[in-house]
């Protein structure tokens, strides 16, 4: 049992504008315990925060400065709660801070480049590689993924989210056994069996999660997200499993609502936006106050899952997230606050074991066989049934690896019973006999010989053939699949214009005619687990047809506005670099596998010439009547540090290649990501135009106004035709800037997009309404829209 206090950890986040930077030190000298100390300048402690104190201090277990990366947050946050987690220990990491403080670029990572990834990634990448280290013990590893939006549970890699909205999803709910245990019924659980596998589950859960926020309900800000590794091991021939569960959770965020709010009421400095972060407060208090008997854990759904974690079975480790920017020093002190009473509670983590029933049956069927053989040899009344079917072959299949077994110590185990002691004898005796015969007839003497003088070479041999053809096969197909890639590329390069947008479309559906590099995706694997990244990549890319209903054709007028968005939005700048990046990324990899092909042939040129020096030498010893020299001469020394060499740079070069495989994934996940959100942010302002161009065009209110009633359905499509044209000259102007927030609480239910179904017809062909007014607008649309087409042309050409 490990008895700890939570551990908490606080980090400052660099500040969006320098200027705005409120005052903080950092003291990490002070006794060992460093703390932060944060300064309210007069002027604002006199308004919000406290009118008498200008300096507050926190003791933290370390504090991350602005400059930390996410490396040094995995090995001195993280790490430590994998390890443990690996030895069995529950665990748990989260984050707490005001929106926008960092949370999720903490626990999750950023969305730009691949050194931003946060823990989750890191964590998923550190365990496998220990799980892969370990051959003593069996580990089985499964992924869910919870989030909490008002007290209510979603599965966020529930299957069903292919085709359902979050609404129509079974909402998790939580069961409690007689034993008090939480159990969480609907949510699922994903086996996954590598690194890879588990971040695809990580980037599918976010982007359900991403796809099923509306401006209404700011999932990403107001609900709690739950990242969870299962692990269960077991050591060979044991009856005992151990299960671990690794908590990576992002809390909503903490702000707390203004004391003057809504309608004039005065609220409490204590009431969150997030209730269920209120009762977690609630359950952290009664935790940290002595002698406390009821804990309200029930309260809130959040609390419940948590449990473990807080005040239980579990190691759990705090991250405070802080902005210091002078307007939010008040919330960054409330979490420091809240991060204190948490440094109060202390957990108790046992290591969760369990008796496989199976298993443990088998166990005491053994044992009661070797009982019952004991007591007839004590009582010596020999037993004499025969021998049933199962055990006979049971005994030979010892006898076999009995004989087998290099080990000189090694031993027959087979009891007290007689009748198996007899029966192994005469099995014994029956091999011998057989080999006899055997060896009379066919092995001469002189091969037994060799096969006594070089037993271990062989087999060194045979392994490193085997080794060899594995990666062979390895790199046969990797470079087939860069080769099949190349042609691809090369085959857009010379299509006609027409064939190559359609090529565009059926590499890449979700995006419109734009890059030529948009569909170039090549999934770069290593044999053994090809066929699960092409199935993993189908998964991905149909889920980004399905999650963004971009399946549908857009029309001509919404494919160049989303060409206008895509350019203008900061997105697409990071979209951009990190193509160039996995650019470079491949022909690194590609490079790498063709020098892993040459160090290859290197090998067996050198093995084989070895090999030659021997028979050479065997047979000069023949012929001159002399014995091998027993060690190898300067020549083959030479040759054989040479083939270590070669080893050693392919194993170098294989180990690299293997990392790119794991960055080249992740990117093209975060590509993918990026794509969704540019998709959606742009569905979302496409969505907001209609509403404007509704409400502010002469034309349109002049529309309205001669047809104050329902509007026919000509009259729509009419509408949605002009603004399907109309967007592309306002695109630039009306195009949110990269930083403001894209989900503005204008949309309602006016703001549906119109629909994609609606034919695309020619502007030529819009009849004209009559109205003056309103038919000088549409023709000053149509010709500014073509003079930007015209343009785009005199540009292109
Ligand atoms: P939260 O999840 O707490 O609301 P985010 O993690 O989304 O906050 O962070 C808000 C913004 O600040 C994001 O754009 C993120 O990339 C950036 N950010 C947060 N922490 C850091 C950091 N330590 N270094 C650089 N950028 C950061
Ligand atoms: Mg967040």
């Amino acid at each position: 049992m490990v008895k700890q206090t939570i551990q908490i950890f606080a980090r400052v986040k660099p500040p969006v504008r320098k200027h705005q930077q409120g005052i903080y030190s950092i003291d990490e000298d002070e006794k060992l315990i460093p703390s932060l100390e944060i300064i309210v300048p007069r002027d604002l402690a006199d308004g919000f925060v406290n009118n008498k104190r200008e300096s507050y201090k926190f003791k933290f277990q370390r504090i991350f400065d602005q400059d930390a990366n996410q490396e040094t947050i995995f090995e001195n946050i993280a790490k430590p709660v994998a390890e443990s987690f690996l030895t069995g220990y529950n665990g748990t990491i989260f984050a707490y801070g005001q929106t926008g403080s960092g949370k999720t670029f903490t626990i999750t990572g950023g969305a730009e480049r691949y050194s931003d990834r946060g823990i989750i990634p890191r964590t998923l990448s550190y365990i496998f590689e220990q799980l892969q280290k370990d051959s003593s013990k069996i580990y089985t590893t499964h992924i869910s993924y919870l989030e909490i939006y008002n007290e209510c549970g979603r599965d966020l890699l529930d299957p069903r989210h292919e085709a359902s909205s979050l609404e129509d999803l079974p909402k998790v709910t939580i069961l409690e056994d007689p034993d008090q245990n939480i159990h969480l019924k609907n949510l699922s659980l994903h086996q996954a069996t590598t690194e890879e596998e588990a971040l695809n589950l990580l980037f599918l859960g976010d982007t359900n999660r991403m796809i099923a926020e509306t401006p209404m309900n700011q999932a990403s800000t107001r609900s709690h997200c739950i990242f969870t590794v299962h692990l269960s091991s077991k050591e060979p021939g044991s009856a005992t499993v151990r299960h671990a569960k690794l908590h990576l959770v992002d809390l909503a965020g903490s702000e707390r609502v203004a004391k003057t709010g809504v309608g004039g009421h005065l609220l409490t400095e204590a009431k969150y936006i997030n209730l269920s972060l209120h009762y977690l407060e609630q359950v952290i208090i009664a935790l940290s106050e002595k002698h406390r008997s009821h804990i309200p854990y029930r309260n809130s759904m959040m609390t419940s899952v948590l449990r473990d974690s807080l005040g239980g079975n579990c190691m759990t480790t705090m991250i405070a997230t802080l902005s210091l920017e002078k307007r939010n020093l008040d919330e960054s002190i409330s979490t420091c606050r809240f991060a204190q009473r948490v440094a109060l509670i202390k957990n108790e983590a046992v290591l969760n074991e369990e008796i496989d029933p199976r298993l443990m049956i088998k166990h005491l069927q053994k044992e009661i066989q070797e009982l019952k053989d004991e007591l007839a040899m004590v009582t010596g009344e020999p037993r004499t049934e025969a021998l049933t079917e199962a055990e006979l072959l049971q005994l030979e299949k010892l006898i076999t690896s009995f004989l087998e077994d290099q080990d000189p110590e090694s031993r027959l185990e087979v009891g007290a019973d007689m009748r198996k002691i007899h029966h192994c004898f005469h099995h014994l005796k029956k091999l011998l006999n057989d080999k006899k015969i055997l060896g009379n007839n066919t092995v001469s003497s002189e091969s037994k010989d060799q096969d006594c003088q070089e037993p271990l070479k062989e087999e060194e041999y045979r392994k490193l053939q085997d080794i060899l053809k594995q990666r062979d096969n390895e790199i046969n197909i990797l470079v087939n699949m860069l080769k099949k890639e190349k042609k691809k590329v090369q085959e857009v390069l010379y299509l006609p214009a027409k064939d190559r947008r359609e090529f565009r479309h059926s590499q890449s559906p979700p995006f419109p005619p734009g890059n030529p590099e948009e569909g170039q995706r090549m999934p770069l694997s290593s044999a053994p687990s090809q066929a699960q990244d092409f199935s993993t990549l189908g998964y991905r890319s149909s889920l980004l047809h399905q999650k963004t209903g971009m399946r549908e054709e857009m029309s001509l007028g919404r494919q160049e506005a989303f060409e206008i968005f895509k350019r203008d939005h900061a997105d697409s700048v990071t979209i951009d670099d990190n193509k160039q990046i996995l650019k470079q990324r491949f022909s690194e990899a590609k490079a790498l596998g063709e020098s892993i092909n040459e160090a290859r042939s290197k090998i067996g040129h050198l093995k084989e010439e070895i090999t030659q020096r021997h028979i050479q030498q065997v047979a000069l010893g023949i012929s001159e009547n002399m014995a091998v020299p027993p060690t190898p001469d300067q020549q083959e020394e030479k040759l054989r540090s040479q083939l270590e060499e070669e080893k050693r740079r392919y194993k170098t070069m294989f180990t690299r290649l293997k990392a790119l495989k794991v960055e080249i994934e992740h990117l093209q996940l975060l590509m993918d990501k990026a794509k969704v959100k540019l998709q959606k942010e742009f569905e979302v302002w496409w969505a907001e135009e209609a509403t404007n161009l509704q409400v502010n065009s002469p034309a349109v209110n002049s529309l309205n106004h001669k047809k104050p009633f329902l509007q026919t359905s000509e009259s729509q499509r009419e509408l949605s035709q002009l603004l399907s044209n109309k967007s592309d000259v306002n695109a630039r102007k009306i195009l949110p800037s990269p930083c403001s927030s894209p989900h503005s609480q204008k949309q309602s239910s006016t703001s549906t997009p119109l629909e994609d179904s609606i034919p695309e017809r020619p502007v030529s062909s819009i009849p004209l309404t009559g109205d003056s007014q309103t038919d000088s607008d549409i023709l000053a649309f149509i010709k500014a829209r073509q003079r930007i087409l015209q343009k785009k042309c005199l540009g292109s050409n």
